[in-house]
C-alpha cells in the first residue's frame, strides 16, 4: 500500500472515526487526517437522549480512547471546521485559510436539527439536541425540575420526554400527527407509544400545531395554533434533522436528500466518498437510494466506505437497523418500510413484549422487536429472504423465525 497518499475525512463523527480506524486495520500506511468542527473527539449520540441525559452516567460516550488516534497515527484535529472543498485541486480549505491536499476525501458531516422560526424562537430555554453540549444543557434543566414541553413526538422528542419524565419533570408533548412516531411506524405502533407515554404521566397533545413561544427573555409558555397556552420552564424541539450538505453543494456534488452515492458510497466526484447521516446511498437490496439517520448506519458505513476508499469495491447492503429506549421499553427495528399492506404482531402487545412485522404482498419489509431480544439477525434474514410468509405462522411465537425465511429459499 503506497505510503505517500493522504486520505482526509471531514466530520470527526461515528462514521468518520470508524472509517479512520478501518483504514489502519486494512493496512493503509498513508496519512489519515480526521477533521471535526466540535471540540470533542468523536462520540456516539444515542446516550445523549437516554442514560447520559438522565445523568445515570457522566462518562462521555466516546468512540475511542483518547490515545487511540495518536497510537494509530490518525491526525485528529478537533475544533477544526472545513470551509470548502475543491474537487479540481483535490484540496479542502479550513477556516483560517489552511489548505490540505487529499488523494481520497470522505465526507461524514452528518445532519443537524431543523430549527423553528416561529415568533419567540430565540427565547432562552428553547433547546435543541444534537451534541454533548446540547445534552448537558438539557440535563441541567431537567435536574432543576419544572415543566418541559417537547415540540415533536419523533425519536428525539419521545426519548427526551421519557428521560425527563423518569427524572420527575412534568412533560407535555406537542405533535402535529395524531400519534407519536406515526410517520415511521404507522398508526398501530404509534398507538403503542402513545399509551406508553400516557401511562407514564406525559400529557400528549396530538394533532396540535405550534403557533409561537411566549415569554420575555425566557420561555414561559407555548401557544398552540388552536389558541391554547401551555406553561413551560423549558422546551426541547425535535422536529427532525437535515443532512449537512453545504460543503458538498459548494463542491458541485450531486445532491438529493443528502449527498447521492452509489452502492460503494462514492459520490458523483471522483475520489470523494460520503457515509453516515449525510449519504443517500444506492442500496442493492432495495434498488433505490436510501438515507438512514441512525447509529448503526454510521457505525457500519464507516468501515465499509474505508474499504472502498482503498479500492476494495464492496457494495454496502446492510439491512437498515435502529433502536430506541423509552422508560422500560426497549426496541429494535430492522428493515425499510415506507408503504405496506398491514402490520401483524407476534407476542403480547398489551404486555409490551412482542415483534411487529410490516408486510407487503405477504413479504416482510421490516420487523420491530419490543422487549424481545436476540431476534434481529432472524428478522434481517427474513427480510433478505423476500420469502412470502404464512401470516398465521409469522404471528405464532412457537414457529421459529428461521423456518419462515427458509420457506421460500
Ligand atoms: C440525541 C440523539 C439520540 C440518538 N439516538 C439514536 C438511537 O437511539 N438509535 C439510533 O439508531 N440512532 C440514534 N441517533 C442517531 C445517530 O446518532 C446518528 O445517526 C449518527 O450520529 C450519525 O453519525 P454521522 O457520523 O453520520 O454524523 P454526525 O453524528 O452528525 O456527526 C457529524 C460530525 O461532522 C461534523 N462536521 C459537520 N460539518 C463539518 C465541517 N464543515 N467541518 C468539520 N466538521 C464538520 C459535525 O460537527 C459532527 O461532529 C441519535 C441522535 C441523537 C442526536
Amino acid at each position: 500500500m503506497p505510503t505517500d497518499q493522504t486520505f482526509v475525512i471531514v466530520g470527526a463523527s461515528l462514521a468518520g472515526a470508524k472509517a479512520a480506524e478501518t483504514l489502519r486495520e486494512e493496512g493503509f500506511e498513508g496519512r489519515v487526517i480526521l477533521l471535526g468542527a466540535e471540540s470533542e473527539r468523536p462520540y456516539e449520540r444515542p446516550p445523549l437522549s437516554k442514560d447520559y441525559l438522565r445523568r445515570e452516567t457522566t462518562e462521555r460516550p466516546y468512540v475511542h480512547d483518547e490515545d487511540f488516534y495518536a497510537a494509530n497515527d490518525i491526525e485528529l484535529r478537533t475544533s477544526t471546521e472545513v470551509e470548502s472543498t475543491d474537487p479540481d485541486a483535490s484540496e479542502v480549505a479550513l477556516a483560517g485559510g489552511e489548505r490540505l491536499r487529499y488523494d481520497r476525501l470522505l465526507l461524514t458531516t452528518g445532519a443537524e436539527p431543523r430549527r423553528l422560526n416561529v415568533p419567540g424562537s430565540d427565547l432562552d430555554g428553547i433547546l435543541y439536541l444534537r451534541s454533548v453540549a446540547d445534552s448537558d444543557a438539557i440535563a441541567e434543566r431537567i435536574e432543576a425540575g419544572g415543566k418541559l414541553v417537547t415540540i415533536g413526538a419523533g425519536w428525539i422528542g419521545a426519548e427526551v420526554a421519557a428521560s425527563a419524565r423518569t427524572k420527575g419533570c412534568d412533560v407535555t408533548v406537542l405533535e402535529m400527527a395524531s400519534l407519536p412516531l406515526e410517520r415511521v411506524l404507522g398508526p398501530e405502533l404509534g398507538a403503542v407509544y402513545r399509551d406508553i407515554h400516557v401511562d407514564h404521566g406525559v400529557e400528549l397533545l396530538s394533532e396540535t400545531a405550534l403557533e409561537s413561544f411566549d415569554g420575555s427573555g425566557s420561555i414561559r409558555s407555548v401557544r398552540t395554533a388552536d389558541g391554547r397556552s401551555i406553561e413551560a420552564d423549558f422546551v426541547v424541539v425535535g422536529v427532525g434533522v437535515a443532512p449537512r450538505t453545504q460543503l458538498a453543494e459548494a463542491a458541485g456534488l450531486e445532491l438529493q436528500n443528502g449527498v447521492v452515492t452509489n452502492e460503494l458510497l462514492q459520490t458523483s466526484a471522483p475520489g470523494i466518498f460520503a457515509a453516515g447521516d449525510l449519504a443517500n446511498a444506492l442500496h442493492p437490496l432495495y434498488g433505490q437510494h436510501i438515507r438512514v439517520e441512525h447509529w448503526a448506519n454510521a457505525l457500519n458505513q464507516g468501515p465499509a466506505v474505508a474499504r472502498n476508499m482503498l479500492g476494495q469495491e464492496i457494495p454496502y447492503d446492510n439491512v437498515p437497523y435502529f433502536f430506541s429506549d423509552q422508560y422500560d421499553v426497549g426496541m429494535e427495528y430492522a428493515g425499510y418500510a415506507t408503504e405496506w399492506d398491514e402490520v401483524v404482531f407476534r407476542g403480547d402487545v398489551e404486555a409490551r413484549e412482542f415483534i411487529a412485522f410490516w408486510l407487503s404482498e405477504g413479504r416482510v419489509l421490516a420487523g420491530m422487536n419490543v422487549n424481545v431480544w436476540d431476534v434481529t439477525d432472524d428478522i434481517q434474514a427474513l427480510i433478505r429472504s423476500k420469502a412470502t410468509v404464512d401470516r398465521k405462522r409469522l404471528t405464532d411465537p412457537e414457529v421459529p423465525l428461521p423456518e419462515l425465511a427458509a420457506a421460500n429459499a
